[in-house]
């Protein structure tokens, strides 16, 4: 290690993490990424993101997107309620973009940030496990395993970027968690009939289930229940197919072939300020949502593109990184874009995952209304596709 000050130290090199780092690199700010995992090789998760136009953006902006091996587009959503009529269903042009978004895998995605990083020559320890922070009115101090050693270093500003573990060590950051009681069961899936660029996103009363175009197969998120999520994983593939078949309904004909099946348990936990004292939260630190309409990365993206240039108009005007007037203006500048998001994708799961007739009914009107006023579907699909700003 060449020095134990830094400017900032951002702990947690997920996709936000690198993202953020990936955007100071050339702003003369002494930044170093602590991650906990050891050799990016080894990071093999299977989900599949559903990038919207705004991220495929920066990305751009970053370097990164020419480096994905596979980044499928998303050229029309259909959304669908099983067990009433409404359905929408939205175009490119609906929200004036060229397209809607890319589907990538969460491991490609991981790989080529990791690839640019080691390009730039960012600092960076992978294999650092952070275990201790703490900070005063004129830093912080972050305590790691590195190696079977414990390092110390300290910064002007500490973010957190790690998935919302380290917060709970901090006296002011508390997080409000809702538990879904739900899970999601992810795949790669080959169905028979052949649809390029259709992404399908259909709610249920057990949760919502979606199909992404990826490549040529589609990446599932299939929501249902905990108990439900181990049996499906452990079925044969032959019965897994035709139970998703009967889930799903005939749109896309059988499914075919089935990939490894893996599955994560869903909530919603966000925090009520997303800075303390020399400290800054983002992406899954400061909000984990439910993955329906994949808005979680995108908004965690925006949270490090937005305190990136924080940091950096605070630098060129020579105010101090991390002081609190720093602080308070990246908490400003996310509150809307990160509220919004959150009530937009629990409503989403609150409202559409339920049995009552009536309220399905109203879902069913609501998503034909929706299809047949072109200025409100514009407004939903630029919200969903570049946050508050859309
Ligand atoms: C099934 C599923 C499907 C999804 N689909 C979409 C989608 O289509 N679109 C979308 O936008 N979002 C989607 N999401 C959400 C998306 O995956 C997350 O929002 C995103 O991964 C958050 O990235 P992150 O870097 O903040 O956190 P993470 O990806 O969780 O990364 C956190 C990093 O911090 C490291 N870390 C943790 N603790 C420590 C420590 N003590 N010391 C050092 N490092 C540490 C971890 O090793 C990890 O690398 C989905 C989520 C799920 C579960």
């Amino acid at each position: 290690m060449t020095t134990d000050h830094y400017d900032i130290v951002i702990i947690g090199g997920g996709p936000v993490g690198m993202a953020l780092t990936l955007t100071l690199r050339d702003a003369g700010i002494s930044s170093l990424l602590l991650e906990a995992r050891g050799l990016p090789e080894k990071v093999e998760d299977p989900r599949p993101l559903a990038l919207s136009h705004g991220s495929y953006l920066i990305l751009h902006r970053l370097g990164v997107w020419d480096k994905l091996p596979q980044k499928t587009p998303i050229r029309t959503i259909h959304i669908s309620n099983r067990g009433s009529f409404g359905q929408t269903i939205l175009t490119p042009e609906d929200a004036g973009v060229p397209t809607l978004g890319f589907v990538v895998n969460y491991h490609d995605l991981f790989h080529s940030m990791h690839k640019k990083l080691v390009e730039s020559q960012a600092n960076y320890i992978a294999g650092a496990i952070v275990t201790r922070l703490d900070t005063d009115e004129n830093s912080g101090r972050v305590y790691f395993n590195y190696q079977g050693k414990e390092e110390k270093i300290t910064a002007k500003l500490l973010i957190l970027a790690d998935g919302g573990q380290l917060a709970k060590q901090l006296p002011d950051i508390t997080y409000q968690t809702h538990d879904y009681q739900q899970w999601a069961v992810v795949a790669n899936v080959k169905a028979e009939k052949k649809q390029i660029g259709i992404a399908y996103e259909r709610f249920t009363s057990d949760g919502p289930v979606a199909l992404l175009p990826n490549d040529k197969d589609f990446a599932l998120v299939w929501t249902v229940t905990p108990e439900a999520s181990k049996e499906i994983v452990a079925l044969d593939d032959a019965t897994f197919l035709a139970r998703l078949h009967r889930h799903f309904g005939d749109r896309l004909g059988r499914f075919v072939s089935a990939g490894k099946r893996s599955a994560f348990p869903l909530a919603l936990k966000y925090a009520t300020s997303v800075t303390t004292q020399r400290v800054a939260l983002i992406g899954n630190a400061a909000q984990t949502l439910h993955p329906v309409a994949g808005q979680g990365f995108n908004l965690g993206l925006r949270d490090a593109y937005e305190l990136a240039c924080e940091i950096i108009s605070t630098q060129s005007s020579s105010h101090e990184i991390g002081a609190p007037a720093m602080l308070s203006r990246y908490r400003q500048r996310r509150q809307m874009d990160s509220s919004t998001g959150r009530m937009f994708t629990d409503s989403l799961v609150k409202i559409f995952s339920n049995e009552n007739k009536l309220l399905k009914h109203a879902c069913g009107i609501g998503l034909s209304t929706l299809d047949c006023m072109p200025p409100l579907k514009r407004f939903i699909a630029r919200r969903m596709i570049f946050g508050a700003r859309g």
